[in-house]
């Protein structure tokens, strides 16, 4: 079954596939105002409209019109030309430490994608999908056990991280009513009444890098300045070891942080957890790799799904060590994330200590993820399988 998912044959030849853009959300602001001019209104209502979704959180038509100095002909236009939606919460659960809340949202099609908040050490997080399902197999991967349905669009991955800010927005308009005194609404920037948005991370549900047009355009509307500005620095795209899309990220010099998936450090047990890799073989990555390090002159973070037995040894570790010595890298170690379709178990804290001794011989730089989380089903894809079977 899971061979019949993902063979060589069967990866889509094309790395996406770009419609034009019908949503709000999936222009950017140079775009916005460009058809603002093409319809006969001033930039300056563009500019407006830009601001008043992304840095004062209007959520539908229906907000804009009384307050916002915005001509009703031009919105009228505005909203007869673009659809502005956003995806409802289907479910939503907070883990246990309180740290991590996970949405499960329903597109306007119905399909369901899963976004996650992660608050912690100081940081804001949103974890966004890139597609519904995917088309990459990986054995373990909750995602990748329901197969592939199709490419979300810019305005959806844009719609993931905006919902995000709405959360954030709310929360603190909770915590300024219950300790009034410590509010400043006379603050000038909208921004600085709520905490910020500042991490994105493509490793929720689907391949970014199969979905590369979309992916990149949502990424430059999100880190438009007068939106919500996020740095190309707190922005990471996480593949499965799609190589054209390495390369392109490479040759239009894209700031954002790369980390690959890797699992496996020989063709062989790489292409067991990955099939993907039977397609993009581990030779021509690492190439793909060190031409992306070589060319942008950034280290790649590589990910290692630590699953008991399996891949988790000395063995394994020196394997990886040895693969990765002549790339500026740093290795993430995630234990395994148990879900129904995989049968294999998570490495425990001491065994991922000692691949992480073993690395540090190599000069290789080494993290255990925290598994925080995990009592919400916090994986890659857990939540939206769940509610399927529910
Ligand atoms: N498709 C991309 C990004 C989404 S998955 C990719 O594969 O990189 C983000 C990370 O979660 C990947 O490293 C993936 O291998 C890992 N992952 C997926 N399912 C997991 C599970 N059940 N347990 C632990 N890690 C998992
Ligand atoms: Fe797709 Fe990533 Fe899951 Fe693999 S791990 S199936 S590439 S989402």
């Amino acid at each position: 079954m899971r061979d019949a998912r993902m063979s060589a044959a069967t990866v889509p030849a094309s790395l996406s596939a770009t419609p034009p853009v019908s949503h709000l959300l999936g222009l950017t602001r140079p775009e916005l105002i460009a058809r603002a001019v093409e319809w006969g209104f001033s930039p300056v209502h563009a500019a407006t409209l830009w601001n008043e979704i992304y840095l004062r959180g209007r959520r539908t038509p229906s907000e804009f019109r009384p307050r916002d100095h915005l001509p009703t002909r031009f919105l009228d236009r505005v909203f007869s030309e673009l659809a502005f939606d956003f995806p409802a919460v289907t479910r939503e659960t907070r883990s246990s430490d309180g740290f991590t809340r996970k949405y499960l949202l329903g597109l306007a099609d119905a399909h369901r994608i899963e976004t996650v908040l992660m608050r912690y050490s100081g940081r804001t997080t949103a974890c966004v999908s890139s597609q519904v399902g995917c088309a990459m197999g990986c054995v373990f991967c909750a995602t990748g056990q329901m197969g592939y349905t199709r490419h979300l669009t810019a305005a959806e991955i844009v719609a993931q991280a905006l919902h995000v800010d709405a959360v954030l927005r709310e929360t603190a308009a909770a915590e300024a009513a219950a300790a009034p005194a410590l509010a400043d609404p006379s603050h000038p920037s909208p921004h600085h009444r709520h905490e910020r948005l500042r991490n994105l991370v493509f490793m929720g549900m689907g391949e970014p890098l199969h979905n590369y047009d979309a992916v990149m355009r949502a990424i430059d509307i999100l880190r438009d300045p007068c939106g919500l500005a996020l740095g190309a620095q707190k922005i990471s795209v996480s593949t499965v070891g799609v190589v054209p899309g390495i390369r392109r990220l490479a040759a239009e010099r894209r700031p954002v942080h790369l980390a690959v998936s890797l699992h496996g450090a020989t063709q062989e047990e790489r292409a067991a957890l990955v099939p993907a890799a039977r397609k993009w073989k581990l030779d021509e990555l690492m190439d793909a790799c060190r031409e992306y390090t070589a060319t942008l002159g950034r280290r790649i973070f590589f990910e290692w799904t630590l699953i008991d037995g399996k891949n988790d040894g000395p063995g394994h570790a020196h394997a990886v060590g040895a693969l990765l010595r002549d790339i500026p890298a740093q290795v993430n170690l995630i234990p395994l994330n148990p879900t129904c379709g995989y049968a294999g178990e998570p490495t425990r804290p001491a065994g991922a200590r000692s691949f992480q001794d073993v690395l540090a011989t190599y000069g290789i730089p080494c993290t255990v993820r925290q598994r925080r989380g995990i009592d919400i089903a916090a994986g890659c894809g857990q939540l939206a399988v769940a509610e399927a079977s529910a």
